[in-house]
């Protein structure tokens, strides 16, 4: 089969696995462990990890805390922010991945009031929505850079800003921004979630961006690990991987135009055959060049999934893909039940190569041909 799931998450490149490895056994130390050289040496790669990771942000690296994950992330902003505080107002959307949207639900469980912004038909979240949602008690704003599912872009540098203007919290969850958008110059939010294995680096890493003097409480106890906010002996080889894979950013950033190029061609080659019957749910003149998401009209959705057993792709996110609810994004964008279900989302990156290309073309028109007949 061909992967074009890049999505849901990418391979360990190759210079990633070579920097991660001598940290599994040769450099075993616990990083905490500061009375030994087996410590220190640990401690010393941690430092240079957080070090690399800040400066590709242009940040301190006290600023950047080691997580699981960006879902981790996610959970410790919302919670770690604003649990313990009275219940108040909070401005997200309904596109937001469910590692933001059941940690809201829980709050909302709690007395918190939401306000989900309906995105343009395009799948952006507006500035102006969002001021005029605005009310007194605003403490928060979550606005994925990124939609994991559509691609569409949203501009948080401008969010941010007016979110720091006003003094509301802003965070984003940056983990399909990362190595598909350069956001190394932008105007950062308060909070900036984001994730290893998205970006060729390992499964299980994650970071927080906290901006000094946003002030978060602990989600988990038991040690004066990342600043006594997030307990627990750190992953030494992860930490290496991650920030291995976070320089490589500037060069995933080169495959851009080729990446656009293929991803043009399929959903050219798709309209031809399909014609009426597609509709393109990754529409957006904004959006990152990756993802290609669409439905096909009239089509059994099972039926539609089965008839590509050598491709690799999604319907909607991997995080459901063992339900067989619509998906929440393209309900979000005003698909129907049926066409939100008979979705495909097929994702690039550069190790997807010219020969698989030309090879999945005819095998998509193939199959897709026999389908509609
Ligand atoms: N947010 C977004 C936008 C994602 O695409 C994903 C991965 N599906 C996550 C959060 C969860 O990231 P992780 O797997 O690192 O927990």
């Amino acid at each position: 089969p061909i992967y074009l799931d890049y999505a849901a998450t990418t391979p360990v490149l190759p210079e990633v696995l070579e920097a991660m490895i001598p940290y599994f056994s040769q450099y075993f130390g616990n990083s905490g462990s500061n009375q030994h050289i087996f410590g220190w040496e640990a401690a010393d790669a941690v430092d240079q990890a957080r070090k690399t990771i800040a400066s590709y942000f242009s940040v301190k690296p006290a600023s950047i805390l080691f997580t699981s994950g960006a879902t981790e992330s996610n959970n410790l902003t919302i919670l770690g922010l604003l649990e313990h505080q009275t219940p108040g107002h909070i401005i997200s959307s309904p596109l937001e991945h469910k590692a933001v949207l059941e940690p809201l639900a829980f709050l909302a469980s709690k007395g918190w009031d939401i306000t989900y912004i309906e995105p343009n038909h395009q799948g952006e979240i507006r500035l102006d929505q969002i001021t005029a949602s605005k009310k007194s008690n605003t403490r928060l704003v979550s606005i994925m850079w990124v939609n994991n599912e559509i691609g569409t872009i949203n501009d948080i540098p401008a969010i941010a800003q007016w979110c720091t203007q006003v003094g509301i919290t802003c965070h984003s969850d940056a983990t399909q921004a990362l190595g598909k958008l350069d956001i190394s110059q932008a105007y950062l939010p308060d909070l900036l979630s984001f994730s290893g294995h998205k970006i060729f680096g390992p499964k299980g890493i994650g970071g927080l961006y906290v901006k000094e003097g946003t002030h978060l409480q602990a989600r988990q106890w038991g040690g004066a690990q990342e600043r006594g906010l997030r307990a627990g002996t750190l992953p030494v080889p992860l930490i290496v991987g991650l920030a291995k894979a976070v320089e490589g950013i500037p060069q995933l950033l080169t495959y851009l135009p080729q990446i656009q190029a293929k991803k043009q061609e399929l959903e050219n080659t798709l309209k031809k055959l399909l014609g009426e019957r597609m509709i393109l749910n990754s529409i957006s003149q904004n959006q990152i060049p990756h993802i290609l998401n669409f439905s096909i009209q009239e089509v059994d959705w099972e039926k539609l999934f089965r008839s590509m057993p050598m491709l690799a792709l999604s319907n909607g996110s991997a995080c459901n893909s063992k339900s067989t609810f619509p998906s929440h994004v393209l309900k979000a964008l005003g698909r129907d039940d049926d066409t939100a279900l008979a979705s495909l989302r097929i994702s690039l990156a550069h190790t997807y190569l010219n020969e698989d290309h030309d090879w999945v073309m005819n095998y998509l028109v193939k199959s897709l041909e026999k389908l509609i007949s």
